[in-house]
C-alpha cells in the first residue's frame, strides 16, 4: 500500500492524547503549522490546529480522509506562544488539541475569523459643534473635549470618568457620532504617582538591574505599595517599546484597577476577563497578537495572550486559589506565567503579601529574586488581632456573645463590620463545643495532616477521608465526656438572618459570589452602604479587592475546620485568608480590630500567625511539609474519577493503580538511587458525592518532577487503554491544589 508523503497532523478537541491525521484540501490557502483547519470527524465536523505537517502516523493512514477548509492563510498560534502550549500539553499530560483550544477565545474556538482589532472614537457632529457651548455637565466636558478632535474610547476612559452616559446622550440628539479608527498607538501620557520609598525605589532598582527573564517575588505585606511598583516597571517596559501583561485574582480585577491602571500609564489598557462578550474576548487577543495592545490586564485564562513584543510579566497576589483552573486543562497560570517568561527572556513579578509556599521556596533557594516592603506605604496602621475562645460558650447562629458585643461597639463608634465565614466545600467535621476535641482518624493523622473523620450518612457514620476507615460517633466526647458533639458548620444565609435580627438599626449586606456574579455588583453593593456604619457578611469574595475605609472590625467565624483539615494546604490557605481579611480592617486613619472566633486558641498555626506574622507561619510550615514530604519538597498528581455508582470510580482507580506500579521505582540516569513513587488512594473525595456523581481519587507522590513525568507518560496509555476508563469520568490534575 502506498502512503501520501505529506498529511496535516491536525490537533482536535478530543479527550485523546493523538494527533489526527488528514490528506490537505484541495482548495483555499495552503495550511500551514498553527493554522485553524476544519477536519471531518466521525459523522461531525470539528475544528482543530495543524500541529505538524509530515509522513502519516502508519497505524492510521490506511483510511485518511480530506480536511474541508483552512480557517486561517496565516498561522494562528505561532512562535513561543504554540511551543509553550506544546509544553503545557506535555506537563499537564493532556491532548494538545484540548490544550489549543483552552487557550484560544470561545469565538476562535468555533472557527469564526480573527476579528478586526480597529478602535471606535468619538467626533461632534457639525450641529454638535454649533450646540456644544448651550451643554451642560458632563456632556459639555466631553464635548469641549471633542471639540480638539476625534477621541479614542480607550483614551476617554483614561481621561474622562463616567464619559459613556454624556455620549449616549450627545448620540442621541444627532451631536456626536461613533467612528471605527484604527487602533490607537498613541505615545503613553503618564500621570506621576507618589514618590517611591525606600523599599519600593530599592526594588525598583533591582528591576532595572536585570535583564531577560528572572522571577522575582515581591513580597510586601498589604497596602505597601506594591502596585506602585508595578506601575512604574511596566512604564518602563512601555518606555522600551514593549508590552506587558498583567495577571490578577477573579475578584481583583475591579473598574477601579483598570481606570489607575489607565490613568497612571496614561495609555489604553486593555482588560480581558469573564465579563467580556467572546467577541470582545477575540478582538483583545487579537489586538495583543498584532502588537497593537501594549497592556493586558486581565483573569486566568489571560496567561494565553500572544505577546510578539513582550517585555514584562506581572502576576498579582500570586498565591491566589483562582489562578488554577479546576477543570477541562487543569493548568497553574501563575506557573505558566513562568515558563512563557522563560521562553520569551522576560522578567516575570510574582507579588503577594502572603507568598505560596512553593514561591517562598524558591525564592529562599535562590532561584527567584526576593524583593520586600516590610511597611504600610499610607499612614495605615496594622489592626490589632484578638483571638476568641468560644469553647463552651452559647453559640448564636455560631456566634458568641464576646463576637456579638464587639460588633456592637464597632457599630455603636459608627464603623462598619465585616464578618467573615471561612467556608469551604467539606463534609462537616465532629466537634465537642465543649474542650475543642473533633474526630480524627488515628491512623492517618500528622502534625501536618490532622485526617479528619467526617460526617456522613445524617451523623451516624465517621469516615476517614485518607484511609477511608469508618466508625459509628461515640456517644460523649472522648476527652472531656462531655455532650455536647455536633457537625460544624453553619452558612452565610443563618448568618446573615441572624446579624439582621440583632442590628436591625444598621444595613446588613450578605456578600457571596452568588449575590454578585454580576458585573461590578460588588462594587455597587459597596457604594450602597458608602460610609454608613453597617455590616457586611461573606466567605472568601470579601478578602481582598475594594478598599473600605470606614470598615473598623473584622470579626471571623468558621475557621476550625482549616486547622483539622485533610487537605495538607489547608493551613496555608487559612493562614492567607486571615491575613488577608485582617489587612481589610482600618486601612484609612481609623484602627482597625480583628476578632478571631475559635475552639482552637492555643493552636500553633493562630499563635505562630498573631506572635510572628505570615512568615514565621511559613517557616514552620515549610519545614512541616520537607518532614512529611509533601510539596514543594515533593511532587503530586491526583487522578480523579466519578460516576453514578461508587464501584465505578473505584474500579478503574485500584486498575490505574496497577497500570501504575510497575513505574512507582524509576531509575534516573547515571546509575543514581531508584526514586519511589507512592500511590495513595483510591478513597472517596473530600467531597465524596457531587450532582448525584459518586467521586473518587488517587493520589500520587514522587520526589522529582522528572520521577512523576517518568510514571506518568509510562503508564498513561495503558490507563487510558482500560476497559474501566470508558465508564467513569476521570482526569489527570498534575500539581493539584485541593486535595
Ligand atoms: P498594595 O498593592 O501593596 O496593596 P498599593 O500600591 O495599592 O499597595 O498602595 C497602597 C496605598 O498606598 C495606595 O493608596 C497608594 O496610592 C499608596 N502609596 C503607595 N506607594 C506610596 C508612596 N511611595 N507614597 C505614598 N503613598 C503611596
Ligand atoms: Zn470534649
Ligand atoms: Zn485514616
Amino acid at each position: 500500500m502506498s502512503y501520501p508523503e505529506s498529511v496535516l497532523r491536525v490537533a482536535l478537541p478530543v479527550p485523546l492524547p493523538r494527533l489526527f491525521d488528514y490528506l490537505p484540501s484541495p482548495d483555499g490557502p495552503p495550511a500551514q503549522v498553527g493554522s485553524r483547519v476544519r477536519v471531518p470527524f466521525g459523522s461531525r465536523s470539528l475544528i482543530g490546529v495543524v500541529a505538524a505537517i509530515g509522513a502519516p502516523d502508519p497505524a492510521f493512514a490506511a483510511d485518511l480522509r480530506t480536511a474541508e477548509a483552512v480557517l486561517d492563510a496565516q498561522p494562528l498560534l505561532e512562535g513561543e506562544l504554540l511551543e509553550s502550549l506544546r509544553w503545557l500539553a506535555r506537563y499537564t499530560h493532556a491532548p494538545p488539541g484540548e490544550v489549543f483550544s483552552t487557550a484560544l477565545p470561545a469565538a476562535l474556538r468555533r472557527g469564526e475569523p480573527l476579528p478586526d482589532t480597529h478602535a471606535w472614537a468619538w467626533r461632534l457632529t457639525p450641529e454638535g459643534i454649533v450646540e456644544q457651548p448651550r451643554l451642560r455637565g458632563r456632556p459639555r466636558e466631553l464635548a469641549e473635549r471633542l471639540l480638539a478632535g476625534l477621541a479614542d474610547e480607550d483614551l476617554l476612559d483614561a481621561q474622562l470618568d463616567d464619559w459613556r452616559p454624556a455620549a449616549r446622550a450627545l448620540l442621541k440628539r444627532g451631536l456626536a457620532e461613533r467612528v471605527a479608527v484604527p487602533a490607537s498607538q498613541a505615545a503613553p501620557v503618564p500621570q506621576p504617582g507618589p514618590a517611591a520609598n525606600e523599599e519600593q525605589a530599592a526594588a525598583l532598582e533591582a528591576l532595572r538591574a536585570g535583564s531577560g527573564f528572572t522571577a522575582w517575588l515581591l513580597d510586601g505585606v498589604t497596602g505597601s505599595g506594591k502596585t506602585e511598583v508595578y506601575l512604574q516597571a511596566i512604564a518602563d517596559c512601555l518606555a522600551r517599546g514593549r508590552q506587558a501583561l498583567v495577571l490578577v485574582p477573579e475578584i481583583g480585577l475591579t473598574p477601579q484597577v483598570l481606570t489607575r491602571f489607565r490613568r497612571r500609564l496614561g495609555m489604553p489598557v486593555h482588560a480581558l476577563h469573564s465579563g467580556l462578550t467572546d467577541p470582545e474576548r477575540a478582538r483583545v487577543w487579537a489586538a495583543a497578537g498584532r502588537g497593537e495592545a501594549r497592556v493586558i490586564v486581565g483573569t486566568r485564562s489571560a496567561v494565553f495572550v500572544p505577546l510578539p513584543d513582550a517585555g514584562l510579566i506581572v502576576i498579582d497576589e500570586e498565591h491566589d486559589g483562582s489562578y488554577k483552573q479546576q477543570d477541562g486543562i487543569r493548568y497553574h497560570a501563575r506557573d505558566f506565567a513562568l515558563v512563557r517568561g522563560k521562553a520569551l527572556d522576560v522578567p516575570v513579578i510574582l507579588g503577594s503579601a502572603t507568598p505560596s509556599l512553593e514561591t517562598l521556596h524558591n525564592a529562599e533557594a535562590g532561584r527567584y529574586g526576593h524583593l520586600r516592603l516590610r511597611r504600610r506605604a499610607g499612614d495605615a496602621q496594622a489592626p490589632t488581632v484578638r483571638v476568641l475562645d468560644v469553647r463552651k460558650r452559647p453559640l448564636e447562629a455560631g456566634l458568641s456573645p464576646e463576637l456579638l458585643r464587639g460588633i456592637r461597639a464597632a457599630l455603636d463608634a459608627g464603623g462598619q463590620v465585616l464578618v467573615f465565614k471561612n467556608r469551604r466545600g467539606y463534609a462537616p467535621v465532629l466537634l465537642c463545643h465543649d474542650c475543642g476535641w473533633s474526630a480524627h482518624c488515628k491512623r492517618c493523622s500528622t502534625p501536618l495532616r490532622a485526617s479528619p473523620m467526617t460526617v456522613h450518612g445524617g451523623g451516624r457514620r465517621l469516615q476517614c477521608h485518607h484511609c477511608g476507615a469508618r466508625q459509628t460517633p461515640p456517644p460523649a466526647c472522648p476527652d472531656c465526656a462531655g455532650l455536647a458533639l455536633q457537625p460544624q458548620g453553619v452558612g452565610t444565609e443563618r448568618l446573615e438572618e441572624l446579624l439582621a435580627e440583632r442590628f436591625g438599626d444598621v444595613p446588613v449586606m450578605r456578600i457571596d459570589s452568588a449575590s454578585t456574579r454580576r458585573k461590578d455588583a460588588l462594587e455597587k453593593r459597596f457604594a450602597e452602604l458608602g460610609d454608613r456604619a453597617g455590616i457586611l457578611v461573606g466567605t472568601q469574595m470579601l478578602a481582598k479587592g475594594h478598599d473600605l475605609p470606614n470598615l473598623t472590625l473584622v470579626a471571623v467565624v468558621g475557621i476550625d475546620e482549616g486547622l483539622f483539615s485533610a487537605d495538607f494546604r489547608a493551613g496555608e490557605k487559612l493562614a492567607q485568608l486571615l491575613i488577608q481579611v485582617a489587612g481589610r480592617a482600618g486601612r484609612a486613619e481609623k484602627a482597625g480590630e480583628v476578632l478571631l472566633q475559635t475552639h482552637h486558641p492555643d493552636h500553633p498555626l493562630l499563635q505562630t500567625l498573631i506572635h510572628g506574622g505570615y512568615h514565621a507561619f511559613a517557616e514552620t510550615e515549610l519545614a512541616l511539609r520537607e518532614a512529611a514530604g509533601f510539596p514543594p519538597y515533593a511532587h503530586l498528581a491526583l487522578l480523579r474519577a466519578e460516576a453514578q455508582h461508587i464501584e465505578t470510580p473505584m474500579q478503574f482507580l485500584h486498575a490505574a493503580k496497577a497500570a501504575l506500579q510497575p513505574h512507582a521505582a524509576v531509575r534516573p540516569p547515571r546509575g543514581a538511587a531508584p526514586e519511589g513513587l507512592a500511590l495513595d488512594g483510591p478513597v472517596p473525595a473530600p467531597m465524596p458525592r457531587r450532582a448525584g456523581m459518586h467521586r473518587a481519587q488517587l493520589l500520587l507522590t514522587a520526589p522529582t518532577r522528572r520521577a512523576l513525568h517518568a510514571a506518568l507518560d509510562a503508564a498513561l496509555p495503558s490507563i487510558h487503554a482500560l476497559p474501566e476508563a470508558r465508564k467513569t469520568r476521570w482526569s489527570l490534575d498534575v500539581d493539584p491544589v485541593d486535595l
